[in-house]
This record gives C-alpha cells, structure tokens and sequence, in this order.
C-alpha cells in the first residue's frame, strides 16, 4: 500500500514537473529571412517550428522570428517606366540579419537570392551562428556554419541531362527564363559538348505584361521539336499555355522541364495534347509525412488569415513546393542538431562587436553529419556540407494527371520504368484529346470579347457564334481548344506576288493555329491553299445601305394618289361624257319637255340639256353633289347611271389612296438594286466598297459578269473605300451615300440591331461558311461529320437564333408607318372603270337611236310622209346642231321665228328650273 502512494506521488510529481518545465521552459528565438511576394515559406517555417515544439523533444521552446526582404522597382532610366522588380538588396539583408542576431537567435533560414544569401552567410559565418539555405546555389567552399539543403547544382544539372540522354535527341532547345537556369543546363551542355548534339539555347524574355509569346515564335519558326525547358514555377504556367497558342504543344512536340515544381502546377490543359512532357520532382506528394505537412500549411494558413481553398486540405500535397517542402526539412534538421547537443542557451550578439555565438559551430557540424529521410527524401551531406546526394522522382504529364514512372538517385542514375507512352490503339482520325489552336476574329457576332467586370483568362474571355460552334464541337468530338485572336481581322487573301496567305488562312497555313473560324467565306482559291469542313451558314453578297429620311411632303400631295395619266384621262372622260349627254339628250325624245304642262299642245318644247348645262351636270355627279337637273330619256338615264358608277369607284379609291398618301411621307431609295446602283452612283453621287481582302472583294474581282467586273474595277480604284473590317464599313454606310457590300449573314446582323440601315435588293451569289485547317489534315472528315450533326440536331440554328435575334439589342426605332408604301393608282388599278363608262356612252348612243327609230314610227301617217322621210327630216334637224328649238308636228321650224321665240323664251322667263338655260323648240 505503501508503496503504491509512493508510486503515485512519484508520477504526480513527474506530471508536475513536465507541465512546469514545459510552461516554464525557456524559448529560443530562430530566425527566418524571406524575399518576395509569396507567404508560403514562411508559413512553412512556422508550421515546420510549431510540430518540433509539439514533439517536445527539446528542453526549450523555439519562436519564429521573421524578416522580410521588400522589393525595388527596376526603372527604365530613359522612360521612368517601371520594367521589373528586384530584390537583391544586401544592404537590407545584412541589417534584417543583424537584428535577428540582436534578438539572440540560434539560426537563421533562408532561400535568398545570391547577393543576399551571401551577405547573410557572411554575417552569420562571422558570428558563428548556424545558416541554413535551401535554395540553388553554386558555392561549394563554406566557413564555419552554413549549410545548404538544395540539392547541389552540379548533381541536379547531371540528372537532367541523364534524362535528356536517355531521350536519346538528335537536337533540342534548351528554354530559359534568366540566368539562374545556368547552374541546371551548363552542365547539360558540357556533356551535349562531347556526343556532337545540336544544343540551341533561347531565352525566353517576356515583355513587361508577361508575353512570352515573341520568343516562343521564334523557337517555333526554327521547327525543332525537342525541348528543355527551365524558368521560375510562377511562370511555367503561363509559359506552357502560351506555347500551346503558338502552336508548340502538339503531339510532335518533347519537354523535359528542369523545374523541381512541375507537378505543383496545373497541367489539366494539356493533358490531352499528346505533348510529352517529363520532369523530376524532389518532393513526393503521395508520402504521409507530405500529406500532414500540407494539412499543417492549410491550418497555418486559415490560423493566420489568409485564404485557403477547402479542397487544398486534401491536395494540399499535390501544391506543396519543393521551396517550401525544404525549409520544414531545414528545420527538422536543425532540431535534429539541436537535440544532438543538448543544453543552449541565446545569446545576443551585435554585429559591430566582435562577440560570436558559442553553440554554432557544434549545431552546424551535427548538421552536417545528420542522416534523415525527409519531405524531400533522403538528407544528407558531404564534407563541404552541400546535399549532393539525393533522390528525385521522374514524372510524365498523361491524361488523368503527372505519374511516377521512374527514379534517378546519385548513385544509381536513372532508373525508368517506362520511357515511351503505353501503345494505345491510335485512331489516326480521334479528335478526342487533341488539343487545337483555333483562331479566330473579333468580327461580331461571331467572336467578341465578353463584357464583364472581372478580368477573364483564356478561352473564357470570348464569346460568339463561332466560338459556341467551336465549344459545341468539342463536347462532341472530345477535343480541347485554344482561341487566339488575329487582332487585324483579315480572313486571308492570296498575294500573287509574295505567292504567300495573308490572315487567318495564313496563319493555318503556317501553323500559327490548327482552325481558323469567322465569317470565313469558303472559296474556290481558298481552297486550294486549306480545307474547309462542310458549311456551318450559307449566304451571299447584298447591299447595306443608310434607309432613305422621310420627304417633306409636296405642295400637291392631293394629286399623288393617281398617277398623272390617269388624271388627265380622267379630264378626258369628263369632257367625254358631257359631250355624250348633250347630243344624246338632243337625240333623246323624251328630253323634249313641255314647259307649260298645263298647255296640251305647246308650241314649242325645251331641252335642258345645253353643252354648258351637260358640263355641269357632269361635274355635279364627278364631285358627288348633283344638279338640278335629272335626266329624263333612258339612254341619258343609262349614260348618267355609268357615270355616276365611275366617279363613285374613282372617288372611292382616290380617297382611299389619298388617306395613305397624306398619313406617311413616302421614303425611297435612289436604287432598288445592284444596276441602278451603278448607273446612277456618279450622279446621285453614291460611292460603294467592300471589306479589302474579303471574299466579296474577291467575287467582283474574278467576276465574269460585266457588272460585276465593273464594279471589281471600280474597288481596284478606290482602295480608299475598302475598309478593312465590316465595322468601317458598316458605320460608313450608315452615314449615308455609300453602299456596302456585304454578306447577307453580316447584313442581317447589322440591319437587326440599326434603325437607319437597309438592305437593298437581292442577294448577288450562293456560298457559305466553314472551319479552316490545313490542307489533307486527317481530322477534316470528322469535323465535318460532327458540324452536319449539330446542323441536323438544330443546334446550329438556335445559335443563330441566340446571336441574330435573342442577343442582339434592337434599338427603339421611330415607327415607320405601315401605309407609308402606298404607289399611286395608275391603269393598271382604274383602267377598268374607264372602259365601263365607255362602253356604257356607246350603249347610251346605241339606245339614242332606238329611241328616234321608235318616235319615227309612232309619228308615221300623221304628216303623209314616207317612214324614210320623216327619219331623215328628224335625224337632219338633230345633226344640225342649231338652236334648240324643234317644230312639232313635222313643221319645219322657221329659222328666224324659232330665233325670236328664243329671245322671247328667256325675255318672258321661260319657265324652267333656276340658273339653267332650256333649250326651246317651237311645236
Ligand atoms: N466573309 C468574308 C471573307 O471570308 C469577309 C467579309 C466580306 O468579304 O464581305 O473574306
């Protein structure tokens, strides 16, 4: 019993002492200098400090104490532009390390650049406190206390160029960014030097906005395949997606990069381009110790408010760089050394004193001979204390991601267990996981850039008809793809005398890019410099043109509704049938009246239908308002029945015609098609054009029609008038007096979203558009099968639906009237009419005689006259056309006693209606 209360006070008291011995232990300050923008390492060093102080393993608690080396703007002396930042800055590395060795730290951890590592070094060699670097660095002599865990130069530089031998190139480029690739490749080329090999070495110099696509046409243009390529992992991205546009990420095409990091970034891209791409990896991101030191960064990084992406706790690994990876394993060395010597204690030394740290040198030589499997693999050192042994994993770039498929140690060389891709069933004719450079223009609706507040990368940035068509593909075809852009928006043209394509055809030709998509017009001397897929739009050639102004009505817009013959046929008919009325109510018995009924047998009978009163009788039925007067005989009835039926359907349509005419002012084009055009364009002074270099220019040119060779005459002219993308073209038209040629796909888009502009006549030919590629490619048949399919599958049409109609904004445009359009009535419209009310005069005349015929024969026998006589003497009076008076009974009417009858008649007030004039005949 006894000796179990002892027991239990002795753990009692050990618990207590640990507790107070680890709240009580005494913290030693480490320090970490660190240069740029990237918080990673740093981060890295404190996780790396937090798990040695959670081991506990040390009788004192390490504290993080950090300095950071800000950057200069490297100024362009003549332009004051900014052109690069720099960091090499000794002199605020050397006061950073005097203040940490002022605050007493027991070593100091970095990856500076070179100026500033050796100043570092050298301060801290002085002081005998403990360096450890973990960046690429060339020094092999070393003083007293600095060691490097960067695996050293010259072995790496021997690794990749074991991989690069055992590629076994005729030739290769060497890529580089700046000149601390030339630890890594001088080694290459001193073993390149004695096999004989073709080595070329390209910079790849950027411009300020991080182009690097000058350099990379250049390597291109040189039409080498084989590549080794090294630069900063912050650029390996961009670079890589860059030579994918260039066109240098095809399945012809080998990369070794020398970029310890080249599975940290991300390569899904190109995973499909069939590219070849290997690379060495220091760090492998399946080990556990990896993995927790990952899923310790992230904790880090949430603890200390940065932002972190959920899925990075899961494949935090796969990020974690070998910068990173090295400064945790720095610290587990370090803590190693620290264990191995037992009892330290800080102290604080000042730079301008001669005083140094009395632990150094034994920390650093227990470094030195450390023996440790880390993040970074197997560390260790030689003599110098440079890690030049070590172990990398050689990793390829497949579908699915980068796999391990072999090793290289120092010792052993490289050990592959797969060196060509697996043989797979190649169809020649797949488009699945090709990678294509399609380009395109920024010629709407078919390519433009997306209006957006955030600022896009890649493909993204574009939208489009073609660029849809071109995403549609894909998914059905399994292919991946580029845009770029030809920013000059020429379609290509072929230039006899260079005998080269210009435009996006030449740049197909030329390898710049595998597709080329745009209102590109399929042609017979297209096509024989590139193939085209089947048509994705069929078209031809129109004319946009401004839309006419409204015209200030004219004075005698009451006139427009007949066309000028048909008023003076009109003229004509009134005078017609007045004269009409007159003789047939002359020949007319029944318009004989008696004027004083109550008088049996007058003395004379009236007429009231004088020239003058025809005439206005005629009128009076023309404007719709009568007269006093009505016929009496059936022909003048029939004669006047006609009439009045005319002029109801000759006023009717006047005033129908006459409300359009007087709601809309008439709008006209000077032409209504490609001949009036031409015709009168000097005299109404219109100028006409096409888009230069186009397929429109293209068909007036080589037109076999006189027309159209004229109008191809015309353009050679006028280079002026040809602008160079439809835009111009566009906007000039809409000024007014300039008629653009265009393709009716392209005049339907801009009439749809204008209210001044019209297309005008039909359109001039057939063609259409398609995709472009070069000559022979053994993917035409697919890509032409897969766009009869979305023809077929209507996709094709929705998206000309969603780019013609649903996206493009009609502006609000004045309303144009639908009547506007009424043409004046000509014959055509109311020549009918007029034949009617001529065929009802003749009927009139016809009946007229019947009349007198049947008068002639009641009046037989009265006055002993034969038949024939009377006929005679009647139709000689009538056709006498004298005074209106006429003896009754067969008595011939005194000429002279009918004239003062007459004169008496209208003295006496001859009883008849007001204001008309009877015509008196004695009885
Ligand atoms: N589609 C034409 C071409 O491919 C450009 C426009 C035009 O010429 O009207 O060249």
């Amino acid at each position: 019993m006894r000796i179990q209360v002892l027991n239990v006070v002795i753990f009692l008291f050990i618990v207590i002492n640990k507790v107070y011995s680890y709240q009580y232990q005494p913290n030693l300050p480490v320090g970490g200098i660190f240069e740029g923008t990237d918080e990673n390492e740093e981060i890295a060093f404190r996780v790396a400090i937090d798990i040695v102080n959670r081991h506990g393993r040390l009788p004192y608690t390490l504290v993080p104490l950090t300095g950071r080396i800000e950057y200069d703007d490297v100024i362009n002396a003549k332009t004051g532009s900014i052109l690069d930042h720099t960091w090499n800055k000794p002199f605020q590395a050397l006061e950073t390390t005097c203040d940490l060795l002022k605050d007493g730290v027991i070593g100091i951890f970095n990856s500076l650049s070179e100026d500033n590592s050796n100043t570092v070094q050298s301060v801290c060699d002085n002081k005998e406190v403990p360096v450890v670097q973990t960046m690429l660095n060339t020094e092999h002599e070393r003083d007293c206390c600095s060691i490097n865990l960067y695996p050293d130069a010259e072995v790496l530089a021997r690794a990749f160029a074991d991989v690069v031998k055992r590629w076994q190139w005729e030739s290769f480029t060497i890529m580089y960014e700046n000149q601390n690739s030339l630890p890594k490749i001088t080694e290459m080329l001193k073993i390149y030097n004695t096999t004989g090999h073709t080595v070329v070495l390209r910079q790849l110099r950027s411009s300020s906005s991080g182009d690097f696509r000058l350099a990379l046409k250049g390597i291109w243009r040189s039409g080498q395949t084989n590549f080794v390529l090294d630069c900063t992992t912050e650029n390996l991205g961009e670079i890589l997606k860059q030579a994918q546009q260039i066109g240098l990420m095809t399945n012809k095409h080998k990369y070794i990069i020398i970029n310890l990091d080249m599975h940290t970034i991300d390569l899904g891209p190109y995973q499909y381009s069939e590219t070849n791409i290997t690379g060495l990896r220091l760090v492998d991101p399946l080990k556990n110790i990896v993995k927790e030191a990952a899923e310790g960064i992230y904790f880090k990084r949430q603890e200390l408010g940065f932002r972190t992406d959920e899925m990075d706790r899961f494949i935090g690994a796969w990020k974690l760089q070998a910068k990173a990876a090295l400064i945790i394993d720095a610290i587990m060395l370090f803590a190693n050394a620290l264990e191995e010597v037992g009892e330290i204690s800080a102290a604080s030394i000042l730079c301008n004193t001669t005083d140094n740290w009395i632990h150094g040198d034994s920390i650093y030589n227990y470094m030195k001979t450390v023996s440790r499997e880390g993040l970074t693999g197997l560390i260790q050192f030689d003599h110098f204390g440079v890690r030049s042994d070590f172990n990398l994993d050689l990793v390829e770039l497949r579908e699915g991601g980068t796999i391990k498929v072999g090793t290289w140690s120092s010792k052993e060389g490289l050990n592959i267990s797969r060196i060509a891709p697996e043989p797979e069933e190649l169809d020649e004719d797949s488009l699945r996981n090709r990678t294509f450079i399609v380009i395109i223009a920024l010629t709407e609706p078919y390519g433009m850039l997306k209006e957006t507040q955030v600022k896009l990368e890649g493909n993204d940035q574009y939208e489009g008809f073609a660029i849809d068509i071109i995403h549609e593909l894909s998914k059905l075809e399994g292919f991946n793809y580029t845009f770029i852009v030809r920013a000059d928006k020429k379609n290509g043209d072929y230039n006899e005398t260079t005998k080269e394509w210009s435009g996006m055809i030449g740049d197909v030709i030329n390898r710049v890019a595998d597709l080329a998509i745009t209102d590109l017009t399929i042609t017979r001397k297209r096509q024989r410099g590139v193939d085209f897929t089947s048509s994705f739009m069929d078209l031809g050639i129109q004319i946009l043109y401004a839309k006419p102004t409204p015209e200030t009505p004219s004075f005698f817009t009451f006139a427009s509704p007949f066309a000028p013959e048909v008023w003076m046929l009109l003229t004509g008919a009134y005078f017609g049938v007045s004269l009409a009325l007159f003789i047939m109510a002359r020949l007319c018995y029944s318009e004989w009246s008696n004027p004083y009924p109550c008088v049996e047998e007058p003395e004379y009978l009236i007429n009231q239908f004088s020239f003058r009163n025809s005439l206005w009788f005629t009128l009076g039925g023309l404007m719709q308002q009568g007269a006093d007067i009505a016929p009496a005989g059936f022909s003048t009835r029939l004669l006047t029945g006609f009439w009045w039926f005319f002029t109801l359907i000759m006023v009717s349509s006047y005033t129908a015609n006459l409300a359009a005419f007087l709601t809309s002012e008439v709008r006209e084009l000077p032409f209504s098609n490609v001949e009036e055009l031409v015709k009168r364009a000097d005299s109404l002074g219109i100028q006409y054009g096409a888009k230069a270099e186009g397929a429109t220019e293209g068909f007036f040119k080589n037109s076999e029609n006189a027309l159209f060779k004229q109008i191809g005459e015309y353009m050679t002219k006028h280079p002026d008038l040809m602008p160079k993308d439809n835009a111009i073209g566009v906007r000039k038209a809409a000024l007014g007096s300039y008629a653009f040629f265009m393709e009716s796909s392209s005049v339907k888009y801009e009439i749809s979203g204008s209210c001044n502009l019209t297309s005008v006549g039909n359109k001039l030919d057939e063609k259409s558009y398609g995709i472009a590629m070069r000559k022979d490619s053994p993917y035409r048949g697919k890509l032409s099968a897969a766009v009869l399919k979305l023809q077929e599958n209507g996709i094709i049409d929705g998206l000309t639906r969603k780019w013609w109609i649903e996206k493009r904004k009609k502006p609000e445009c004045p309303d144009e009237g639908e009547a506007g359009e009424a043409p004046p009535l000509n014959l055509t419209h109311v020549g009918g009419i007029f034949w009617v009310s001529v065929g009802g005069t003749l009927l009139a005349f016809a009946l007229v005689f019947i009349e007198l015929i049947l008068h002639t024969l009641k009046k037989y026998g009265r006055d002993h006259q034969s038949c024939m006589e009377e006929f005679t003497e009647e139709i000689k009076f009538y056709f006498k056309f004298k005074g209106m008076v006429k003896p009754v009974q067969g008595r011939k009417a005194d000429a002279q006693s009918v004239d003062s009858k007459k004169k008496l008649g209208t003295a006496e007030g001859t009883p008849v209606s007001i204001g008309f004039t009877p015509e008196i005949v004695h009885t």
